[in-house]
């Protein structure tokens, strides 16, 4: 634990720079709430104009207060931010918490780096500035000027919007999600994402990080953060702006977009993204209070048959689908249903059941070790008591002498179904007023722990390269004033990152052209090689299948005629000359360079499926195999490569294989390489490999 930024988090004094005794005054709030919030460290109000705040000594600056100050909170004005913080440094305070607006977010950058700046000179760490505080109900801290702390709970937020993070704070109430700490981040100006993750991974009250986003500032640190953190962590990320897909030039940079690489930059090191607000309180009540689900067997107990479909097709829906409970499971839970339930999954223990009926179902069905989780509804009836059943459902889950598995419970109904919800969340279990919702938390606690077992694999790092060769024919064309390579100059690079191109040469003339056919081997493609010329196909510049001599001299012509059609003063190279390569199912794989995460991959399979229906899917670079494997089981059309209608199964390995290679080529050269496609590439049968049959690479502006 960084001693500095815990100072900062967790200080034992406070100095509030800018106190005020007027009630309408930030300066003033943020004494009266740590007052309120039964704050127990010391508190120094800073403000030449007073003697005393609330019953608390004032001082002039924190350089008079002859005590030790953990942590100044400042809020006054951005134009005296600097000379505070220059205070602080110098009175030996370890970290500022700067809640004045009007830095960075108004354009201020400067104002922001000269108070950044001193305060590293002083070892001094920042939270914000542009932030409300912090809270933290163990520490009995609000060092904020939001009026109240948040249910106090377990789960530990950081947000980006100090209006929202007000706001939840309120709602956490209703929705009952109780939190511990708060913490407004603002700026980001020192301590960032990243910073945060890592201290509330490394809390001990904290059971589950909650995010809400509007921007990372460096995708790389974040991702190790939360690769390093072994706590659940969901993300709800705000705003879907498209800097990174702005100065697109390829196929890839105009189907990325900044919202789909946090999407797979989440997916890679484990943080659950949130579709909505009421998503995020959701699913973080149950990653707050409840350990994850260690298998796939969904265990749903209701007294209701409607509430218990709704519940089977959220099941399907969240990736948890039902399967029936083994014969000694609904033997047993049949001795404990009228005939007319059921005992197979869902178990419907029917209308009828009261208070015996759900102690002895849940007892028995949570302690069976074919249940890895457990959903239990409840209908309101008319003869049966909410909390009543509420506290038999609690007794039973204690009885069972059964730990370590998740349960979600669903209450629907009216006022009494609420009164039973707030008393079973009380004793820690997520109940919500909707079945699906409580099939959702529970399939989150699956995923999460199905991510836990996948994030931690070590960089990815290939033998069979050659990257001072990939360099030296970059740096080629970078002497020649080109800022794309031509597809033979590609193919040669990517041939380096050892991925299997067609063997493909220049021709500058006919004649050249035909001997290279014959020594590569009919038949073979013929392709322009341009850099004013881009897409080949639309300028009519490839030709397939020519089988021999004369096929070579009249592609030659036609190829030429139509390069000069499509573009009159077009720079000609020359032509490709490549073998060609049976026709089967396209894929394409590419990259672009994120403006948050860095070099990124995607993949997809070709043709309309990423023209028209856009099913592509992206990481971060590098990528290991297995990361591999799991993008090309997650686009929609998948099962075109297990093979569908009767066509075998693609060589999904050897795929998997050249899209590690691939992630890492664009990744090792990422100071060169800014955007770039293997469009398409041939997968053949399962142990038949893949053919790149095209190459594509855009520098970066040096
Ligand atoms: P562009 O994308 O610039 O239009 P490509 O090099 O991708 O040009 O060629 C267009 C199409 O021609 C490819 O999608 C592929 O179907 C086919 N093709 C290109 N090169 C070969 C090759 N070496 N072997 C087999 N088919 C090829
Ligand atoms: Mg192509």
């Amino acid at each position: 634990m960084d001693p500095i930024i815990n100072a900062v988090l967790e200080p034992k004094s406070i100095a509030i720079v800018g106190a005020s005794a007027d009630p309408e005054k930030i300066g003033y709030k943020v004494v009266a709430n740590l007052i309120a919030g039964g704050y127990e460290g010391a508190i120094y109000p800073i403000n030449p104009k007073s003697e005393e705040i609330l019953g608390h000594k004032c001082y002039a600056s924190v350089k008079d207060v002859p005590y030790v100050i953990d942590a100044a909170i400042i809020t006054v004005p951005a134009k005296f931010v600097h000379g505070v913080t220059q205070e602080c440094g110098e009175k030996g305070v370890k970290g500022i918490s700067i809640i004045t607006s009007g830095f960075s977010e108004v354009g201020e950058h400067e104002l922001e780096e000269q108070v950044v700046k001193t305060a590293r000179e002083f070892g001094m760490r920042i939270i914000g500035p542009n932030i409300i505080g912090v809270l933290s109900n163990s520490g009995k801290m609000n060092a904020s000027f939001a009026s109240q702390l948040p249910l106090n709970g377990t789960a530990g937020l950081i947000s980006q919007s100090g209006a929202l993070l007000i706001a939840m704070i309120a709602a956490t109430y209703t929705r009952r999600v109780g939190f511990d700490k708060m913490l407004s981040i603002g700026n980001q100006s020192d301590l960032d994402f990243a910073d945060l993750v890592t201290y509330l991974a490394e809390d001990d009250v904290t059971s589950c990080i909650t995010l809400y986003i509007e921007g990372i500032k460096d995708g790389a640190r974040f991702m190790e953060a939360a690769r390093n953190c072994d706590k659940p962590i969901i993300a709800l990320k705000a705003g879907t702006s498209e800097h990174g897909a702005a100065a697109a030039a390829s196929h890839t940079g105009s189907l990325a977009g900044s919202s789909k690489v946090y999407e797979a930059a989440f997916k890679q090191v484990g943080v659950t993204q949130a579709d909505d607000l009421n998503d995020l309180f959701d699913r973080t009540l149950a990653l707050s209070l409840q350990p994850r689900m260690q298998g796939d067997n969904l265990l749903i107990l209701t007294n209701g048959g409607g509430v218990g479909v709704l519940a089977t097709d959220a099941a399907e829906k969240y990736g948890l689908p039902l399967k029936f409970a083994p014969p000694e499971v609904q033997a047993e839970l049949k001795k404990h249903m009228p005939d007319f339930g059921s005992a197979k999954n869902p178990v419907d223990i029917t209308g009828g059941a009261g208070l015996k009926g759900y102690y002895e179902g849940v007892k028995y069905s949570y302690a069976h070790p074919w249940v890895d989780g457990m959903a239990i509804l409840y209908c309101e009836t008319a003869v049966t008591n909410p909390l009543e059943i509420a506290e038999a459902i609690y007794k039973a889950l204690q009885d069972s002498g059964t730990t370590g598995k998740p349960v979600t419970v669903s209450f629907v109904g009216g006022e009494r179904c609420d009164t039973a919800t707030a008393w079973l969340i009380e004793k820690g279990i997520p109940t919500y007023n909707a079945p699906d919702i409580a099939v959702k938390a529970l399939a989150t606690l699956r995923q999460d722990q199905l991510m836990s077992e996948t994030t931690h694999s070590a960089p990815y790092k290939p033998t069979d390269i050659n990257p001072e060769k990939a360099r030296e024919i970059i740096a080629g064309a970078r002497a020649k004033g080109r800022d794309a390579l031509t597809e033979v100059e590609a193919k040669h690079v990517f041939a380096a990152y050892g991925l299997p191109v067609t063997p493909t040469e220049l021709a500058k003339t006919e004649e050249e052209a035909i001997k290279l056919a014959n020594e590569i081997g009919f038949p073979i493609v013929m392709k322009i090689v341009s850099p004013d010329i881009l897409h080949k196909s639309d300028a009519g510049a490839v030709k397939v299948n020519i089988k021999n001599d004369d096929d070579v001299r009249e592609a030659w012509k036609v190829i030429m005629e139509n390069s000069l059609k499509y573009k009159a003063d077009a720079e000609i190279d020359g032509m490709a000359v490549q073998e060609m390569a049976p026709w089967s199912t396209e894929v394409i794989v590419g990259s672009v360079n994120d403006a948050t995460f860095g070099p990124t991959v995607m993949f997809g399979l070709g043709g309309i499926f990423v023209e028209v229906l856009k099913d592509v899917t992206f990481r971060v670079a590098p990528i290991d195999e297995d990361e591999a494997l799991r993008m090309q089981n997650e686009i929609k059309s998948a099962q075109i490569l297990h093979g569908a209608r009767g066509e075998s199964p693609r060589d999904m390995a050897k795929l998997a294989s050249i899209l590690a290679h691939y992630s890492y080529m664009i990744y090792d050269l990422k100071d060169e390489i800014a955007e770039s496609d293997a469009n398409p590439c041939l997968v053949y049968e399962e142990g038949k490999g893949v053919a790149v049959v095209d190459a594509r690479i855009i520098l970066t502006k040096k």
